[in-house]
């Protein structure tokens, strides 16, 4: 190290991090922001930011490669709905055509990450990306309309999250359009602060002991929102009367550990 970094950084470097620290001039970070910046970890890119990129572990890296069922798949029917949608349409009508609809429906389009097992396409991350890529240079609004269920939409959360019950029920219908996800974040005060949400749901017990939440709840920007009939739901949850012995204000903590709070209706 040179003496000029070791000066630097014993001089000016450190004393200012202790100052910024014991001044507490940068806000806390919430254990619910820790859990999100924890998550998940970091691939070549890790290597590209630290400044010393090492290329022979970077070019030695393995790289996901199509499946031959993808790559059908891209060249058959993903070729035949960019054929099908004219983004200038798409527009003037605000909204993708009948046609666009059903072949998006009959071939699966939007249960892409969803397992055979349950209806779906059973595609990889990559296979997934690389339809939506192929999309996007057609239509925006097309490959948004394709992203979201298999992105943020509740499959993903139901596959992680749900009773094997709600997984047999609604994965199959969302696989092939019966069903159509949204999920709802983003709220009139709450956009790229996910974490400052305002809409809320009590826990409470009905007349007959049945155990409920009441949700109060604002969103917009919602993409499929309007015709969802599976909506992703995410609020702070608080639970007063600690009916479910995990503390009043359950909060954050869930929302973003578990991802959405779950309140569909067990069929
Ligand atoms: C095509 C589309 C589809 C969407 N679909 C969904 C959906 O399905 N579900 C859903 O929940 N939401 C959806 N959204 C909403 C989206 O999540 C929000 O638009 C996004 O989180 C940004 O929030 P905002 O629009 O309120 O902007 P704001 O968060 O208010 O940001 C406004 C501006 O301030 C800047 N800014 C914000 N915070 C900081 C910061 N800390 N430092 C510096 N600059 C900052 C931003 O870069 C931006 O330029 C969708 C949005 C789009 C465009």
């Amino acid at each position: 190290m040179s003496i000029f970094k070791t000066i630097r950084m014993n001089c000016l470097t450190k004393p200012l991090f202790n100052l910024i620290k014991s001044k507490e001039l940068l806000p806390p970070i919430s254990d619910t922001e820790k859990t999100a910046l924890r998550a998940g970890g970091v691939w070549m890119e890790g290597d590209l930011f630290s400044g010393h990129p090492d290329f022979e572990k970077i070019f030695s890296a393995p790289y996901p490669k199509l499946s031959d069922e993808e790559k059908a798949f891209l060249d058959k029917e993903v070729e035949e709905l960019c054929a099908m949608t004219n983004d200038w349409e798409v527009f003037q009508q605000r909204d993708l055509p009948e046609n666009v609809w059903s072949f998006i429906k009959e071939n699966r389009f939007l249960g892409m990450i969803i397992p055979k097992a349950y209806g779906g396409l059973g595609f990889s991350a990559y296979g997934h990306s690389c339809v939506i890529e192929k999309l996007a240079s057609r239509s925006q609004v097309l490959a948004i309309t394709v992203m979201v269920p298999n992105s943020l939409g509740p499959a993903e959360l139901l596959l992680q999250y749900g009773l094997e019950q709600q997984k047999k029920y609604y994965l199959p219908r969302l696989a092939d359009g019966r069903d159509i996800p949204c999920f709802a974040l983003t709220e009139p005060e709450a956009g790229s602060d996910a974490t400052s949400i305002q809409s809320y749901g009590i826990v409470f017990k009905d007349g007959e002991g049945k155990l409920k939440i009441n949700l109060q709840f604002e969103k917009r920007y919602i993409t499929l929102g309007a015709i969802a009939t599976v909506i992703g739901l995410a609020f702070v949850l608080k639970d007063p009367e600690n009916i479910l012995g995990r503390g009043g204000d359950l909060v954050r903590k869930i929302y973003w550990a578990g991802g959405t709070i779950w309140a569909l209706p067990v069929p």
